[in-house]
């Protein structure tokens, strides 16, 4: 590793000689350290912080027995997510699975379609298609946004798809394709404008899976508002937390309206009966873990000061040193840099290991990135397009330390 100029010269160029063709990795661990507070390790990859009215809420909800599927809590979380994304309906969720899941089922996503998703994603994005009964079809990522390729998937879609009055087809299993669903990996918007375009012209539902972009925006606009409905989650790794939980995004009154209804049982309201009008599912979020979701999301414009600014000090800490870089936000984005990613340069890809195993023997918890959806067992046989980009992403990605916690 060479480093360019800067306050690291003197340390990168004691290692120049003997490891010219080689990363250098204890330096790389070096320059981390350097960021990251030293009082304590282990340090976890991400892990939430409580400093706001948590307690409170929370006890409120145990003081007033509360706790489960009625309470006030549910009501002002959907209101403030709804406040902060400028979504016009905002339905919480047991978690962000659970609202992908009903996300995709409420474009019209049944048995036998295939969904467009990239194969750099959390096994959730796959599963959810599958849980409709579909069949993901797994794109390419670009190394720019590490979401959808845009320009490949419209090469990919002129060659294999046809349009009929009734839809896109797939020409080669003849299954029709209903949805494409990017996702904003790491908290990084994608490129949405080249995807919506596609969806136009091909005839696709546009579902986002914002599941890591709470408090990332594309052009100005938040994610979760570009698709006709939308999965954020508040999983306990995620920017903000309500222990287990999630949400559907939409502006389509009527959309949201059926998405209350399908993930509370489908219940007909009445006084006393219990009459329900199709097979719903219990996935509504319970009270207690609402109440936790109000007093973070409270916080969440501190978070993402918190966030921006560990991102920054890593951007800066790397800026010149090569073999590695930061990722940092496109131009047209603002990102909430859930992860803070190290992306190692192609010739150092072998060397992947060796910075996780060096940072983590010294405490501090890096990880790599998922392993692509079309090498996992369940979904080999999944109809792809070319993954050249995604599997040499997946050799090149460190994920990085990146609670809000790590800066003051
Ligand atoms: C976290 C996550 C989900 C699902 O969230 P859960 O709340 O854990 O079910 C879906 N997609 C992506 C990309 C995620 O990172």
């Amino acid at each position: 590793m060479v480093q360019k100029s800067g306050e690291h010269q003197i340390l990168q160029s004691r290692h120049l000689q003997h490891l010219e063709d080689r990363l250098d990795v204890e330096s790389v661990a070096d320059l981390l350290e350097a960021v990251l507070p030293s009082a304590r390790r282990p340090l976890p990859l991400h892990e939430p912080t409580f400093g706001g009215n948590e307690w409170s809420y929370v006890k409120e909800c145990l003081d007033t027995g509360w706790v489960s599927s009625a309470g006030s809590y549910v009501d002002r979380l959907e209101g403030m997510l709804s406040e902060y994304t400028g979504a016009k309906h905002a339905i919480a969720t047991v978690n962000g699975t659970a609202a992908l899941f009903i996300c995709l089922k409420l474009v019209g996503v049944g048995p036998g379609d295939e969904v467009l998703v990239p194969s750099l994603t959390f096994v959730a994005t796959a599963n959810a298609v599958k849980y409709c009964g579909a069949v993901p079809h797994f794109v390419e990522s670009d190394e720019r946004t590490m979401g959808i390729d845009a320009d490949k998937l419209a090469d990919y879609l002129k060659e294999i798809a046809k349009l009929q009055s009734d839809g896109c087809f797939n020409k080669q299993s003849g299954a029709r394709i209903k949805a494409l669903v990017p996702m904003h990996t790491f908290g990084h918007p994608t490129d949405l404008d080249p995807l919506l375009e596609l969806c136009e012209r091909f005839g696709l539902e546009l579902v986002e899976d914002a599941a890591e972009s709470l408090g990332s925006y594309y052009k100005g606009r938040h994610t979760g508002c570009f698709g006709k409905t939308s999965a954020l989650s508040f999983n306990g790794n995620k920017v903000v937390t309500t222990g287990g939980g999630g949400a559907i995004l939409t502006n389509d009154a009527s959309i949201a309206n059926l998405a209350k209804h399908l993930t509370t049982t489908a219940r007909i309201s009445h006084r006393w009966s219990f009459v329900h009008d199709q097979i719903g599912y219990n996935y509504r979020l319970p009270n207690i873990n609402a109440a936790l979701g109000c007093a973070q999301l409270e916080q969440l414009p501190r978070f993402l000061e918190q966030k921006r600014l560990l991102a920054k000090k890593y951007a800066d800490a790397f800026r010149d040193v090569f073999g590695v870089r930061i990722f940092t936000e496109r131009p047209f984005a603002r990102s909430n840099y859930w992860l803070n990613v190290l992306i190692l340069d192609e010739p150092y890809a072998h060397q992947r290991d060796e910075v996780l195993e060096v940072t983590q023997r010294r405490g501090l918890m890096t990880r790599p990135t998922w392993t692509p959806m079309h090498k996992l067992a369940m979904y080999q046989g999944s109809p792809k397009m070319q993954l050249s980009i995604t599997e040499n992403l997946e050799q090149r990605i460190v994920n990085l330390p990146s609670s809000a916690s790590l800066v003051g």
